[in-house]
């Protein structure tokens, strides 16, 4: 049953928030559907859970105009302009926002549907050449301007993926950094924003994460097995 392993991971968050003095409850698990079958999240909806991750704007566009009760989608992955309007009003949240182009759109897309969009910044906290996101040095900023330019686009927070590593206390370092680059912009009092989301840790690493701060995991494989890309 897929609730059991959503349970096991959520026990093993709150474990985590308890080790680091944390309160559990300041902690949302979003659980990452993607490739996996709409009744998986149905599944997991009748037994109350909520908060879901996609990374395809066209994939979260289907299954929530598909799905027999309403759940909250993430936008997780990487958002092209010309994809925006898949989710602009079916997400709600937006995790990677990373250049102006986008958020240009957001905005655009914002004023058609007279809503304000929640969105997290992404950074590419390790510098890898292969991921997309902004550099911390970038952060402030970014979300300066951002805030000054978009009045439709409220960011709320920051996002990472870390590397892929075999040993999690590899990235430790990493997630203790996004927590002090958060502190930092939280400091900046930025007019036209709300920061206190902390959007980090995966399958591998979700426990490092919280013990650091994270406010938000987004595990799909612990909780819905391997995915196979090639159906
Ligand atoms: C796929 C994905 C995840 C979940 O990864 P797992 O290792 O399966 O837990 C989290 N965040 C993003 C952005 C993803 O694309």
């Amino acid at each position: 049953m897929l609730i059991d392993n959503y349970n096991k991971v959520r026990e093993n968050i709150d474990k985590a928030a308890k080790r680091a003095g944390r309160n559990p409850e300041d902690i949302t698990l979003v659980a990452v559907s993607k490739t996996k079958p709409l009744s998986d999240i149905e599944e997991l909806r009748a037994a109350g859970v909520m908060e879901f991750g996609e990374n395809k704007p066209q994939e979260l566009r289907d299954k929530y105009d598909n799905i027999s009760a309403p759940v909250h989608f993430h936008q997780i992955g990487h958002l092209q302009t010309n994809k925006v309007k898949y989710v602009i009003d079916r997400a709600v949240l937006i995790h990677s926002l990373d250049s102006i182009k986008l958020a240009q759109e957001i905005e655009k897309e914002a004023v058609k549907h007279s809503k304000t969009v929640d969105v997290l910044v992404e950074i590419n906290y390790a510098g890898e050449e292969s991921k997309f996101g902004i550099t911390k040095e970038q952060a402030i900023p970014f979300i300066k301007e951002v805030a000054e330019s978009f009045p439709h686009i409220r960011i709320v927070g920051i996002m990472t993926i870390a590397p892929f590593v075999d040993d999690p206390e590899e990235n430790r370092f990493i997630f203790k950094g996004m927590h002090q680059l958060l502190l930092d912009i939280i400091s900046e009092n930025i007019h036209n924003t709300n920061v206190s989301v902390l959007s980090m840790g995966m399958t591998n690493d979700y426990e490092v994460a919280v013990e650091e701060g994270a406010t938000m995991v987004r595990v799909g494989t612990a909780i819905f097995g391997e995915r196979n890309y090639n159906i």
